[in-house]
């Protein structure tokens, strides 16, 4: 206890330190905002002595680095994490206590990072945490980004995107290395030079490095999350500025700023669109002219780079790092052509995310060639070698076609994915079923010609996130039974299998869950006005909204179960609470409209006193992580209901099911592997299988008579359809639902029947409340695989050769 004590009291004296000294304020004088960045800022210098150490360590010890590249990087909050992963929550928070603050209030003030869209961004933060955890070095490399993602505000029932000012307040999280700055070139034009070739850029703009420490769980290990800033090379020409033209002379600074200032500009515009490439291109060159620079200063041949550097293509959006490690490799360091291009696929490694053909990345030729015109060659000379490797290898036309890095259907444009494929040694999906698709439909050609290529690496998420901070009452709950391994070790969580009857615990993860969403109801009635009710299930869907991940299949399910309990208010319904959170793209029209429905429906069942207690439904606005982490801890019930083929793998599933969430959902994506991990009885699957997918929609598929087949469908479609919920706009959903009617390309009708009888299995399994403990419990018991230290072990074995 004495040490303790003089732990917290050291901790306490060094904030009022910071507070005094960094912040300019004595206690008497300071405001909750001055003790939150009081106390990051003294936790930071905790942190960056073990950055110092492990950078130390890294330099002597000489190893192979990982480089992450990635356009996103949902990181969310940091506060709670460091605190948890240096073991200083309770210290911090009694020197807080000390002064009558609390920690949770300090907490949310931090905003969260939006720095990514879904996903993919919140896969890259875990990545991160994990390779900190395994002591592996690593940098992750992205932009930036002044305001990143829009913040979603829902306004009469719509979406509306607003700026997100995460950095309002400044980040005391950061550093700014102005050491750290490359010029970064776009347009201009090629000359030749003798043996070698010269670009002279028309525009140039500097990339400056801002760090944030990453800290890994127990602290072994502290990382670089490595993020991009854009100035002008001249912010102020003075003499314009002088001679009257205030504007014109900060045009170049403004020019710049745009580069780093949204996540995914909207690009239904020629302007939005290489405003897009300009993004990808800076933050991929500025990362591997600082990959190459490292290397030389501690290694010094260029040659040798492929031992000390595993570069990883978080998608394609960093892909072009491939075409600039060759012109840094030939045009500045003077390779030979095949020789750099054996070095950078030695070291480049590409996961792709996406089979969706409209999500596979390309530029128009004539955009590209102009703002990389060095870039453009390049291309073309690596497709031609690939091309004569097609031929070699006996592939016939078509299969050449689909092969080549340049798309020559209509308008010719830059293939991406397969840039990102050839130029590297490894290309993974992120389930096993992708992974299996991935090799038959995208890639199929590819895969002939370089059949080892293609590898799968299941995603994972972080148990310190996702588990013990998001859920430290369930955290105490599973230690208290099994002992604390599980905290070193997610697998370890298989000890629980042996308590699946243990009714004790199973009570008191029963009351955990209770308490979980206890404290959700109090949030919702505090933001939202709305009352709900902890002993309802809750029913969760919170993802981005997309027609594929089909919201609408659960909303028109809402709908027709709506009709039921009205028609027979005798029946034993279940009380249940819909909760729906995402956002939508800005320019995706069917996306927006389903948020707005959802609303629309929310608004008439939740004041239809005629259902009363047995159904509510509400829209969360903002879905980000610090909303997750509210959310999935309370979820009884989770919708991973995604179009068989279309789900890459999902992460949500995984975080739900670590938190005892029974999961309702199709065969897709890692929803597969977590049902075998789970067991069938522990799990509620419906729906068509991929293959069947695929082959309805080859062999005509009509969705109108499976429609009219089935009572409950055609009456919640025609409802919606009729402006039962829209009585203001009774036309708002027409085109909505006749896309059902018509083509139904996301399967909705043929999965509706399937789905209400998983639904009302679901409803006779919560009846018994026993056999729910015991599922949530196997749930938990058996996710631990799906941890991303799992994940980040076998790309550390498997791809980048560092473990
Ligand atoms: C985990 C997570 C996602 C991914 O969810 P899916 O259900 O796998 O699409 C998206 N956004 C946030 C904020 C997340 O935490």
């Amino acid at each position: 206890m004495a040490t303790s004590n003089a732990i917290t009291s050291e901790t306490d004296a060094h904030i009022v330190d910071v507070l005094r000294h960094r912040i300019g304020k004595d206690e008497p004088a300071a405001k909750l905002h001055d003790w939150y960045k009081a106390s990051i800022l003294a936790l930071r210098d905790t942190v960056v002595d073990r950055w110092i150490d492990s950078t130390r360590r890294t330099y002597e010890e000489g190893g192979k680095r990982v480089y992450y590249l990635s356009m996103e990087f949902l990181i969310g909050r940091l506060l709670r994490d460091t605190l948890s992963n240096l073991g200083m929550t309770e210290e911090m928070t009694q020197a807080l206590e000390s002064h009558g603050l609390n920690l949770a209030d300090l907490e949310e003030l931090e905003p969260d990072a939006a720095l990514g869209n879904g996903g993919l961004g919140r896969l890259a933060a875990c990545f991160m945490e994990s390779l900190a955890t395994l002591d592996i070095p690593a940098h992750g490399y992205g932009i930036r980004y002044v305001n990143g993602m829009f913040r979603q505000r829902i306004d009469e029932g719509w979406q509306v995107e607003l700026p997100e000012t995460w950095l309002a307040h400044g980040n005391p999280w950061e550093f700014e290395r102005l050491e750290s700055t490359y010029r970064i070139g776009f347009g201009g034009e090629v000359v030749a030079d003798g043996d070698s070739v010269v670009w002279h850029a028309a525009e140039e703009v500097e990339a400056t490095a801002i760090d944030t420490p990453v800290v890994g769980w127990r602290g072994k290990r502290v990382n670089t999350l490595r993020l991009w800033t854009a100035t002008a090379v001249d912010p102020l020409k003075l003499d314009a500025f002088n001679a009257g033209d205030h504007a014109g002379a900060l045009a170049d600074q403004v020019r710049a700023d745009a580069l780093v200032r949204v996540l995914y500009p909207a690009d239904s515009h020629q302007a939005g669109q290489e405003l897009r490439l300009r993004q990808e291109y800076f933050f991929s060159a500025a990362s591997i002219q600082d990959i190459v620079r490292r290397h030389v200063l501690h290694h010094g041949d260029i040659r040798t780079l492929p031992d000390k550097a595993a570069i990883q293509l978080n998608d394609t959006h960093p892909a072009v790092a491939v075409a600039e490690l060759m012109r840094v490799l030939v045009d500045l360091h003077g390779l030979e052509f095949n020789d750099a291009w054996a070095i950078t696929q030695a070291t480049v490694s590409y996961t792709n995310h996406t089979l969706l053909p409209e999500a596979l990345e390309s530029w128009p030729l004539p955009l590209f060639e102009r703002l990389l015109p060095r870039h453009m060659q390049i291309i073309y000379a690596i497709n031609s070698r690939v091309l004569r490797e097609a031929h070699r290898a006996g592939l016939d036309e078509a299969a050449i076609a689909a092969i080549s890095l340049i798309d020559e259907n209509g308008e010719r444009r830059v293939r991406m994915a397969n840039l990102a494929f050839t130029g590297g040694h490894s290309v993974n999906g992120v389930a096993a079923l992708h992974t299996e698709l991935m090799k038959k439909t995208v890639f199929a050609d590819l895969h002939k010609l370089y059949p080892d290529r293609i590898n799968n690496k299941t995603n994972g998420v972080t148990p310190r996130r996702w588990l013990q901070q998001c859920n430290p009452g369930l955290t105490a709950a599973i230690k208290d039974a099994i002992g604390p391994d599980f905290l070193d070790d997610a697998e370890k969580l298989s000890a629980l299998n042996a308590l699946a009857d243990d009714s004790a615990l199973g009570e008191r993860i029963a009351q955990v869950k209770r308490a979980n969403k206890v404290a959700l109801s109090d949030h919702i009635k505090q933001t939202m006005g709305l009352r709900l009710d902890p002993d309802a299930m809750f029913d969760v869907q919170i993802k981005r909204i997309h027609e594929y991940k089909r919201q609408l299949l659960n909303l028109i399910e809402t709908v027709a179960l709506y009709d039921q309990i009205r028609s027979h208010p005798e029946r034993d319904w279940v009380p249940r609470v819909k909760i729906f959170a995402g956002k939508a793209a800005s320019s995706y029209h069917n996306a927006k409209l389903i948020i707005k429905l959802t609303n629309d429906i929310a608004r008439r069942i939740n004041a239809d006193p005629s259902v009363g207690g047995l159904l509510k439904v509400l829209f969360v606005p903002n879905y980000n992580v610090s909303m997750a982490e509210r959310i999935i801890p309370a979820a009884d019930l989770s919708e991973q209901i995604s179009t068989a083929g279309m789900e890459a793998s999902g992460t949500g599933n995984m975080k739900f099911a670590l938190n005892g969430a029974l999961t309702i959902g199709t065969l897709d994506g890692a929803n597969i592997e977590i049902k075998d991990r789970v067991g069938d009885e522990n799990i509620v699957i419906f729906g068509l299988t991929a293959e069947e997918v695929a082959a309805r929609r080859a062999n005509g598929y009509d969705p109108r008579e499976l429609i009219e087949n089935s009572l409950e469908l055609s009456q919640a479609v025609s409802a919606i359809a009729s402006g039962v919920f829209s009585p203001d706009d009774p036309h708002r959903y027409v085109d909505l639902m006749a896309g059902i009617y018509e083509h139904d390309w996301f399967m909705v009708a043929a999965d509706f029947d399937g789905y209400t009888q998983a639904q009302r299995a679901v409803d006779l399994r919560w009846q018994d409340q026993l056999g729910w403990r015991a599922t949530a419990l196997r749930n938990i018991a058996n996710v631990g695989w799906f941890s991303s230290d799992r994940t980040i072990g076998e790309y550390a074995k498997d791809i980048w050769k560092v473990m």
